[in-house]
């Protein structure tokens, strides 16, 4: 039996023989672990499988046990675990919630039907040792320049959750709406188009089940003219957060919030990306809140715009830290304002412009890799291809931005430990117009777009440097994306 996996293990034996065996659908699972198998569980359901989970480590015989180590206990790979078919048996071993459903993906993966009956399966003789090599592994979508209903939420933890991502982060605010429920706020959210807190509380439910972190992002101090529209007299209307003691602690109270709101989220994203910073120059209040910070307005238009605009992300960060979480911005602060941020705010590097990654990276900043190629995905009119992703690795950036030093060419770091993983970025900039009157449609066709992609950016974040070539990894993807797809896709087809 073929044995396809993506991420590729770090380790397969299987047997030469190409042996399998019949498993009686029940997986003896500790009992702090039975919501994850549940989870399991209703993923085979859909590919024909009823599995009994069943509380304990029992003498499972032809069933799959499942136990449970210390991190410490002999484990090869950090974050990893281990699987073990044989004659006699089948079992998983990991040490946390984490690594366990990274093990219950690869189950997924590798399980046939046995014709006839939904109470058996089949899993080939092997045994796989694995973990990740970095621990970031993300996939953005946004969800404020066009409507995607709650299910697709579930569809991307889903995604997530097979190919082992780590994260999803949500770009859950811009100028088209702000789709997030809130108390302190309640204007903020955008009528129609924003989700319920039992649909927010159901999603991190979901999510955490699975072991994936939701890191919902609102986007400030620019993208966001819902603030303006729905408290004019706190933040303006120039396109751009008014700054002044009351805003500045608005918005803190508003992350405040969105840090309860999301109780599992470890990171919580800023924002802080191409906000048009010299709207503020032109606000008396604004100029005056500068001057309270000890900021010199005398100094050049552009200086002070910085200066103001590194206070608001510190101010904003603060306010995520004292939560206990760590705040994640856009590559959006200039080279000559590092000294004022402080360096446990990870940096999502972008575009190379308006900070390039090597400058980021011996200021001492812990970066993910975001290049705009090949990992945007600008639904539905894509740029970049399943291979060039398979070609990117999270040292390698290509800009698109023509006022990047490193247009037309590439920036490659060496290996280093500040560059903790990668994503894809789903944007729907041109959906609206595109799938007018249809715009459920237009996230399918993105979530398509996702799920070609979805297999090499995994590979490429759980295995740093795997030696596998495009034709290798693609057809390991093709042989395991059928089931997801029907999973990802059957749940929003008829929307
Ligand atoms: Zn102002």
């Amino acid at each position: 039996m073929s044995v396809n996996i993506i991420p590729v293990p770090k380790e397969l034996k299987q047997d030469p023989y190409g042996g399998s065996a019949v498993f009686k659908a029940v997986m003896y699972v500790p009992e702090k672990w039975i919501a994850s198998a549940k989870a399991f569980a209703s993923y085979a359901s859909s590919a024909g499988a009823c599995f009994s989970i069943c509380a304990g480590e029992a003498e499972a015989g032809q069933a799959i046990r499942v136990i449970r180590v210390t991190e410490s206990a002999a484990q090869k790979y950090s974050g990893g675990y281990e699987i073990s078919v044989g004659t006699s048996g089948a079992e998983i071993t990991a040490a946390d919630v984490t690594s366990f459903n990274h093990a219950l993906a690869t189950v997924f993966q590798i399980m046939k039907n046995v014709a006839g009956t939904h109470s058996e399966i089949v899993l080939p003789l092997c045994r796989i040792t694995d973990g990740p090599d970095l621990s970031y592994r993300g996939m953005m979508v946004d969800l404020a320049r066009y409507w995607h209903p709650f299910e697709f939420l579930l569809s991307y933890v889903d995604t997530c959750w097979y190919y082992k991502l780590s994260a999803l982060h949500l770009h859950f605010t811009d100028d088209q709406s702000y789709t997030l429920p809130g108390k302190a706020f309640p204007n903020l959210s955008t009528s129609g188009r924003s989700y319920s807190f039992e649909e927010i509380r159901r999603l991190n439910k979901y999510a955490s089940d699975r072991g994936i972190e939701i890191i919902p992002e609102i986007d400030v101090p620019g993208h966001n003219s819902g603030f303006a529209l729905a408290y004019p007299e706190l933040f303006g209307t120039k396109g751009i957060i008014c700054q002044h003691k009351d805003s500045v602690d608005a918005v803190s109270a508003v992350f405040s919030e969105v840090c309860d709101l999301f109780p599992y989220s470890r990171h919580i994203h800023i924002g802080g990306d191409e906000a048009n910073l010299r709207k503020w120059l032109d606000c008396p209040e604004c100029m005056e809140y500068a001057k309270s910070t000890g900021i010199d307005t005398s100094l050049p238009g552009e200086e002070i715009c910085d200066r103001l605009y590194v206070n608001f992300i510190v101010r904003m960060a603060a306010a995520v830290k004292e939560k206990g979480r760590i705040p994640i911005v856009w590559e959006g602060f200039p080279k000559n304002m590092n000294d004022l941020v402080p360096r446990d705010i990870v940096v999502m590097s972008w575009e190379n412009f308006y900070q390039i990654t090597p400058d980021l990276l011996e200021a001492g900043f812990t970066i993910i890799n975001c290049s705009w190629n090949p990992m945007y995905i600008v639904a539905p009119d894509v740029k970049w291809t399943p291979e060039e992703v398979c070609d990117w690795s999270v040292y390698k950036w290509r800009p698109v931005h023509p006022g990047s030093p490193f247009i037309g060419s590439s920036y490659t770091s060496g290996p280093s430990d500040q560059i903790i993983g990668g994503q894809l970025l789903a944007w729907g900039d041109r959906v609206i117009s595109m799938f007018a009157g249809n715009e459920n449609e237009g996230a399918r066709v993105e979530l398509g777009l996702l799920l070609e992609r979805v297999p090499f950016l995994a590979q490429n974040t759980w295995n740093k440097d795997s030696g596998l070539v495009y034709n290798d990894i693609r057809d390991n993807a093709a042989a395991v994306s059928g089931r997801i797809g029907r999973i990802a896709l059957g749940r929003v087809s008829d929307m």
